[in-house]
This record gives structure tokens, sequence and C-alpha cells, in this order.
């Protein structure tokens, strides 16, 4: 297999000259940090994604989990265990969480782009960190002070294990159609119901799992409004925080999948016996708004799924086509890699953007969320608050799309070499594809976006991601070199404030036209904000360009000179890059915008009145 690849000067840009995480270091919380330590972490970071998590893609991918149906047990792939006892020794998990819980307190930012790193090294193994972050996270938000004293600390510090129990057969989507039972016994609740696809619902790294679970109470109502949370541990806990007998909770299977095969995907059986206990996170029918903190955070996790493996994907095509020697150089005639055919160097651009455009996205969004937490004054606490929910389904849906049909290109630039398992490239592709699926499937995400996360605050939190957008396209409209893609840019944006407002007025009229175009809608919306980031890190990266060019006496549209410099100098490289792939976009995403919207203003509903 070949080594895992990542791009890290491109996350420390993207992390600390874009998103700009030296901010934090000036607020209460985070102001022991510098940049050298948010560097070492990172470097540490690959480190250990190259060192520990790479070795055991394959081998997770090619054994897969096991199920044994007579003890009901699950074995994870060989060097599993011994990697997740040094990810916990690390600090990796629960790395920004809270100190008082054991946590390492980072910021969440630098957590995204440490796990950028993890997950493209091994995302099969990840997801194991990050459900149980995720469930501790509730227990540390809803659950009472026993069940933190009793929990939180074991959960954080991967003692024990968390996840997310949904989905059963009747309610996948529709999370409303829940049948698990809860009725309340004394201090507890006895739960009773099925759960299926459960990641990690069952495994043998730790002693413990603890299930964050949505049931019913006995007489709630129907739907979403009727369901509560509970946490149901794997094995019940005495008051000294021992562990006592089992709380019957049954693995009674795990899914033979696509990819992510050394993830365990369950079907869980609770209180089969009836001696499940659970106890309530939060307020009896309010779980749904409780377990939407575990899957937001999820959601923006699933987004950077799709463009970590994007990245690695990338990573391993461009060196496959470095070396990859096809035909004949169509200028100089001579034999050449498939680096120099026009059509390969076109595919690689694509990957180049998705990749790099949904990283920033996903960056920018955790300083945001960042700065949520972390703000002085309650003005701006809901200003990046409001960033985050509207960028969280754009993060979730645009991000794994773009980031699978990137991987797709990935395995296309490697020829017959990509279809092959041993080049590690259409696993990529196969692990990558779940990411459009669960933590709510990217069609509704684009429900979310339109119907709720649009219109949220009379439209408040578009209009600053808007105004954000603004603020580049006015500084840099008349930029000698950008300045025609700042414009590109501005008229994107004017097309989606154009095609919002369309929505906003015309599904009152019509309410199926929004939502038959919500995923159209999405993939627009998403374009302009990877657009929006590519530009910004480009008109970063111009003043560096500039200075290496004046001092080396190249232009930029010297192909033939860029090209010398860049084999000779990184730095050149870099942010020539940095120009070029934002150019490429501008010219050739952005401005499909304006046919998108066309499409979308037509009003089309023929697929509502064929039959199917
Ligand atoms: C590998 C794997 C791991 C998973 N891990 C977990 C886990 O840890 N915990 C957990 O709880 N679940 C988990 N899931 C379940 C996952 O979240 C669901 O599969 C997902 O939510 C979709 O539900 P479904 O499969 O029932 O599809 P359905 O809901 O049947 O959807 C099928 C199609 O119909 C569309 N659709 C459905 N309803 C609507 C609607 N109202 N409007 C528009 N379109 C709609 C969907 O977008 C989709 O395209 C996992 C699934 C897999 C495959």
């Amino acid at each position: 297999m070949p080594d895992f690849i990542a791009d890290l000067r491109d996350i420390k840009f993207a992390l600390i000259e874009q998103a700009g995480i030296e901010k934090l270091f000036k607020t209460e919380k985070h102001k022991e940090l510098d940049r050298g330590t948010v560097e070492s972490i990172l470097d540490e970071a690959y480190k250990f994604a190259r060192e520990v998590l790479a070795p055991i893609n394959a081998v997770g991918d090619a054994d897969g989990a096991k199920f044994d149906k007579a003890t009901g047990k699950v074995t994870l792939p060989k060097g599993f265990k011994e990697a997740f006892g040094l990810y916990r020794e690390n600090g990796w998990l629960g790395f920004s969480a809270s100190t008082e819980w054991g946590g390492q307190g980072m910021p969440y930012a630098l957590q995204i782009a440490a796990n950028d790193l993890f997950f493209g090294a091994c995302l099969a193994f990840c997801l194991e960190a990050l459900l149980t972050t995720g469930a501790a996270h509730l227990v540390e938000t809803f659950g009472n002070d026993e069940l933190k004293k009793i929990f939180l600390e074991k959960m954080y510090t991967g003692v024990w294990a968390g996840t997310m129990c949904l989905t059963e057969p009747g309610a996948g989507s529709d999370v409303g159609a829940c049948r698990t039972k809860a009725k309340k016994e004394g201090d507890h609740y006895a739960i009773e119901g099925e759960k299926i696809f459960i990641s990690y619902g069952e495994q043998d790294l730790t002693p413990n799992i603890c299930h964050a679970v949505l049931a019913r109470i006995e007489g709630a109502p129907e739907g979403t409004k009727g369901l509560s949370l509970f946490l149901v541990p794997k094995v019940r806990v005495k008051a000294d925080g021992s562990l006592g007998e089992p709380n019957d909770v049954v693995c009674s299977g795990i899914e033979h999948k696509m990819g992510i095969h050394a993830s365990p995907t369950c079907a869980l059986v609770f209180g089969g016996n009836g001696k499940c206990h659970g106890y309530l996170l939060g307020e009896e029918h309010k779980g749904m708004r409780a377990m939407f903190q575990m899957m937001n955070e999820a959601r923006i996790d699933v987004g950077l799924q799709g463009a970590a493996l994007a990245n690695a994907a990338y990573q391993l095509a461009l060196a496959f086509a470095r070396e990859r020697k096809q035909g004949k150089n169509l200028v100089t005639g001579k034999d050449a890699t498939i680096l120099e055919h026009p059509d390969v160097r076109h595919m690689l651009m694509w990957q180049k953007a998705i990749a790099e455009g949904c990283r920033a996205l996903l960056l920018r969004t955790a300083i945001f969320e960042d700065l949520a937490n972390t703000s002085a004054s309650e003005e701006d606490r809901n200003r990046y608050n409001g960033l985050v929910e509207i960028l969280t389904p754009i993060c979730k849906a645009y991000a794994s799309d773009q980031g699978f049909r990137s991987a797709e290109l990935s395995l296309q630039t490697m020829g017959g070499y990509g279809y092959l398992k041993e080049y590690g490239v259409e696993q990529y592709l196969r692990d990558n594809k779940i990411a459009s699926i669960y933590e709510g499937t990217n069609g509704i995400q684009a429900l979310d976006l339109m119907g709720r996360k649009l219109p949220a605050k009379g439209g408040a939190d578009f209009k600053s991601l808007i105004t954000l957008m603004s603020e580049l396209t006015q500084k840099y409209a008349k930029h000698p070199t950008l300045g025609p893609e700042v414009g590109i840019l501005a008229q994107a944006r004017d097309v989606l404030v154009d095609v919002s407002m369309f929505f906003a007025a015309e599904g009152a009229k019509k309410p199926l036209l929004p939502v038959l175009n919500a995923t159209v809608y999405l993939d627009l919306f998403g374009q302009v904000v990877v657009g929006w980031l590519l530009i910004e890190q480009a008109t970063l990266a111009m003043p560096r360009l500039d200075a290496i060019l004046k001092a080396k006496g190249v232009s930029l549209t010297d192909a033939a000179a860029l090209q010398k410099l860049c084999d000779a100098d990184a730095d050149a490289k870099f942010y020539a890059g940095k120009v070029k792939v934002a150019q490429f976009y501008a010219r050739r995403a952005l401005t499909q915008c304006a046919a998108k919207a066309a499409v979308l203003k037509a009003g089309d509903q023929s697929a509502l009145e064929v039959a199917l």
C-alpha cells in the first residue's frame, strides 16, 4: 500500500493564516496557546496519523470487524486495540473537551485540523473517538451531577466509549418514528427496543460502552416532540464507579457494507430481558433537541470526512501522476508523465480545488464555533453561532458530496491502477460514500438549509455570511491580479442572494418548489461559499508570491518560468498554487452559478408530475 500523504502546509495555512486561530490566543480560555504550539501539535498529529493510524487502514478494510453470533461479541481488526490505546494515551480523545473532566481543553478548530489528518489516515478507526466525545459532551451538557461524576472523565479519556442510537428499522430519516420505549422505574428508566446501524455499538476496545439512546416515555406524544434522551451503559456502573452486572444490551449482528469495514455497524437490542436501565439526559420529551447537539457536531465531522478523504485521495493521485509515464508531451513531443497531459491536469485541479476549498470551509466553520464559545460580547457570540448554524448543512452535504466526487476523480486520474486495491485510492472512494448518507442524508441537509437555516432569525445568519463575502469582494475588487475572479465571486454571491429571495417569496405560494429544489440550491450555496474561501486564500497568498516573483524576476503569466521557479522553491509553488486554484474555481465553478440559478428559477416540476 502507498504511504498516507497529507498536505500539512495547507492545513496550517487554512487554520492559522486564513481561519485565524491566533484570534483565540487573546481569549481567556486559550491564552496559553501560541502559534508555535499549534504547529507542533499538528506536526505530532501528522506523525501519529502516519505511524499509528495509516498502517491499520488497509488491514482494517481487508479484515473488517468480526461478529461472533454465539457470544454477541465484536472483534476489531488487528492493530486497532493498540492504536486506540495510543490514541488515548496521547490525549487525542477529548482533545478539545473541558479540562475539568479529563479533556485537553484545546480549540475545536485545532481538533478539526488534527482530525483532518486522522480521518485521512484511517476513517473507520476515528469514528469510535468521534462518537465517544460526542456522547460524553451530551452527558456534560444534559447529565445531572451524579451522571457527570460517574461517566464523564472515563468517556473523555477513552476508558469507556460512547455511541449515538437513533436509527431503527422504521425510523431512518424520520427519527420521530422511533419505537424504542422508556418507562420510569425509581431512579432510572426501563429501556426496551431495537436500534440498527449503530456505529461501534459493540466492540472489544473498552470494557463499557455508553449509548446515547432516543426513546419514547410511555404516554408521550408521537413524533420527535415525544422523544427523550437516555444514557444507557452496556454494563451497569456501581456508585463507586466500578463496573457491575451487564445492562441487558445485546448486539444481534453487524452489517456487511461497502466501506469503513473496520467500523462495526451494529444491531442492538435493549431490554430484551426487561433489565435495561437508562438514565435521563436533560428533560423528558426534550430528547431530540438535546440530541441535536451531538448531531450538529457530528455533521461538521462528517463533512470533514468527505474533505479529508478527498485530500488523501488527491495526494495519492498527484504522486502517481508525477511518476506514471504514458504518451508524449503535446508541446515538446518527448515522453511524458501523465501529469503533463491537459486532461489529467484538469482532473487534478478539480480535486485540488474541492479538497482544499472544503478543508477551508470546515476549518473556518470550526473557528466560528470557537469564537461563539469564547467571544466577550453576546452580540459576537450570537453572530458566530448563527454562522455555524447556517454553514453546518453546507459543511456536511457539500463537503461529503464533492469530496466523494473528487475522490472519484483521483481514481480516474490513476486509470486502471486506481481501480486496484493495492493502490489505495478505491478504499478512499468506498469509505467516503457513507458521509453523504449518515448523520442525516444530504437530501435532509438540503431541506434543513432551505426550510430552517435560511429563514432563521429573519435571514440574519444568511445576511452575516453574505456580509463576510462582501467585505472580501469590496476590498479586492480592483486587485491587479485577482480583480476579475473577485468580480465573478461578487456575481455568484448576488445570484445566491437572488435565488434565496426567490424561494422565500415563491415558497409561500408553491410549497413544493423549494423542497424539490433544495439539493440543487445547497450545491449552488456550497459552490459560492467554497469559491469565497478559495479566493480569500489567494488574496492571502498573493503578497507572498509577489515578493518571491519580484525577487526572482519572474512573471505570473509566464507559465514556463513560473514552473521552473516552483520546481525549485516550495514557497513559490504553494502560493502560486493558491492563486491558480482560486482562478480555476472562479472561472470554472463560480461561473456555473448563474446557470444553476436559471434552472432553479425556471420552476420545473416534471419530477413531481411524472408517473414513476
Ligand atoms: C455505515 C453506517 C453507519 C451508521 N451509523 C449510525 C449510528 O451510529 N447511529 C445511528 O443512529 N444511525 C446510524 N446510521 C444510520 C443512518 O444515519 C441512516 O442510514 C440515515 O439517517 C438514513 O436513514 P435510512 O437509511 O433509513 O434511509 P431513508 O430514511 O429510508 O432514506 C432513503 C432516501 O430517502 C430520502 N428521504 C427520506 N426521507 C425524506 C424526506 N422527508 N424528504 C426528502 N428525502 C427523504 C433520503 O434522503 C434518502 O435519499 C448508520 C448508517 C450506516 C449505513
